[in-house]
């Protein structure tokens, strides 16, 4: 028995004694309806707390004769049970697809109660694989800041993976194309993109309002170029990751153009092989993007990470 599996079955087990979110939980999302009977359900742009179940991220709801599609399935299984009273609220319908666009923990970690009620998960099955190999690191994050309400989730992946890069879907309806373009905040990241309604669904590649992170994981260098084949989309409507609803130009102000100085700086440096604390000394202040919220926060440990990242692949 591997340890992933042990450990499902110990969550098996709890699972039956959870009861749902608690009725005084008052947490709920922003909500925008970008195109006829597609919403954005917008999150806080601060970090993971107690008392936002980790959604501190944005999802979508799509709206079809067949029933509502949600956009990511939230940090954990109550998590996931606040984003399904929305997409039903929202469209009267229950969810009948859930589709991961990403890796980090709000993207996915929801999907255990979604299968748990024969509601089809969809991703491709680079995300999928990315995501069980950062399950167990996921959930020993989130248990110190979720406590109890982290009980009963489960690291489910997909039920129907993709094996593309680029597939097209027909959901009730809609017409409906997840592309992977390149690894970005995490390895295997898509972008959800209705071409009839120019809406992209851009998951974590794009932060607007607050400063993306660089983690370990991230590649700066092929996250921009993701960026860019969104830009190339030209969509009419960007649901970010993180941050307001937005359009292109917002996008590039925020997520291209701060990719764009760190990839240009930092591997200029490396290749000189200045060492981190001279990358941090020389790029350590980056004023145009202080306006940013997590600015102070996250920038210089974005430049450590991005000069680790491009050292190590020297
Ligand atoms: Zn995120």
């Amino acid at each position: 028995m591997t340890t992933l599996s042990r450990f499902l079955s110990c969550l098996a087990i709890g699972t039956a004694l959870i009861a749902p979110a608690a009725a005084s939980d008052t947490f709920s999302l922003d909500h925008r309806e970008v195109a006829a009977g597609v919403h954005a359900l917008v999150g806080p742009t601060g970090g993971r707390t107690y008392d936002n179940h980790g959604l501190n991220a944005n999802f979508g709801v799509i709206d079809t004769a067949e029933g509502a599609v949600l956009i990511d399935s939230g940090a954990s299984r109550q998590g996931a049970q606040l984003l399904e009273a929305e997409a039903t609220r929202l469209t009267g319908k229950p969810v009948r697809w859930v589709i991961n666009t990403g890796v980090q923990d709000h993207r996915w970690l929801g999907n255990g109660y979604f299968r748990g009620k024969g509601v089809e998960v969809i991703a491709l099955a680079r995300t999928a694989e990315a995501q069980e190999k950062n399950a167990l690191a996921q959930l020993d994050g989130l248990r110190p800041v979720l406590k109890e309400r982290l009980d009963g989730t489960a690291p489910v992946t997909a039920d129907r993976r993709l094996e593309g890069a680029h597939e097209t879907l027909d959901l009730g309806g809609r017409l409906v194309e997840i592309h992977y373009f390149a690894d970005a905040h995490f390895p295997g990241d898509v972008v959800v993109w209705l071409p009839q309604e120019g809406v992209a669904f851009a998951g974590d590649h794009v932060y607007v309002d607050r400063l993306l992170g660089i983690l370990p994981q991230s590649n700066a260098e092929s996250w921009l170029e993701a960026f860019q084949a969104l830009v190339a989309l030209e969509p009419k409507v960007i649901v970010p990751g993180h941050g307001a609803v937005t359009d292109l130009a917002r996008a590039q102000a925020d997520t291209g153009d701060y990719l764009a100085f760190i990839v240009s700086g930092v591997k200029a440096l490396a290749e000189d092989m200045a060492g981190v604390d001279e990358a941090v000394a020389q790029l350590g202040d980056a004023p145009r993007f202080s306006r940013l919220a997590n600015y102070d926060e996250l920038h210089r440990g974005n430049v450590n990470r991005a000069y680790l990242r491009f050292e190590s692949a020297e």
